[in-house]
């Protein structure tokens, strides 16, 4: 499987990082190596100083498809489930002044913490979705997938005109504002609605 992720999908964090709000879908990609599961806590590692957390509506493909039509994207993802686009800032930075890939931010091991998934189903609008992040109790981050810039629908027919898609495949969507740095001994608690979807530790 392969994880895609939606970068600058949410106009506010765009403006908090002093990017343009773009008008084609930015995209990168991160390894299955970079998979972390079931609430097991984050190895914050030492090749960075400033550790961000971004979370992100994360939505499943259920079937292979290239060359998916908007119209008919909604048929190849059938759950939703919340991650964290763990990115190393400092790192990124760097290579955004030099015009370097991003991977060495963005796709290192357990960069992308992911829930269990929810049937689309038990939602009667994907598009009014509150979600959020919850750092030691303290409420970091607030979304709601009305601001997305780019509907789910549309990153599918963007994505797969380039990239087949397959069963299993994730794509993080794109964090809202109020990105920041982690820190060891942090309590990670992200909800999507009501729903607490991941709770696991910084170590
Ligand atoms: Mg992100």
């Amino acid at each position: 499987m392969k994880i895609i992720a939606i970068g600058r999908n949410y106009a506010e964090h765009a403006h908090e990082l002093n990017n343009p709000v773009p008008t084609v879908p930015v995209i990168f990609l991160k390894p299955d190596t970079a998979l972390l599961r079931d609430n097991k806590p984050f190895y914050h590692p030492d090749f960075s100083e400033n550790i961000h957390h971004e979370v992100e509506i994360v939505i499943k493909i259920c079937k292979e498809g290239k060359h998916i039509s908007e119209k008919f994207a909604g048929n190849y993802f059938d759950e939703i489930g919340l991650g964290i686009d763990f990115t190393a800032r400092d790192i990124q930075q760097k290579h955004k002044e030099k015009g370097l890939p991003w991977e060495l931010a963005k796709a290192f091991d357990n960069s992308a913490p992911v829930s269990r998934f929810l049937p689309k189903n038990n939602f009667s609008n994907l598009y009014n979705l509150n979600f959020g992040l919850s750092i030691n109790n303290i409420s970091v981050q607030q979304g709601n997938t009305k601001d997305l810039i780019f509907s789910f629908e549309k990153i599918i027919a963007f994505v797969s005109q380039y990239i087949t898609l397959k069963k299993g495949d994730l794509i993080f969507t794109g964090t809202p504002k109020g990105v920041g740095k982690i820190h060891i001994g942090d309590h990670l608690e992200a909800y999507l609605e009501t729903e607490k979807l991941l709770d696991f530790y910084i170590k």
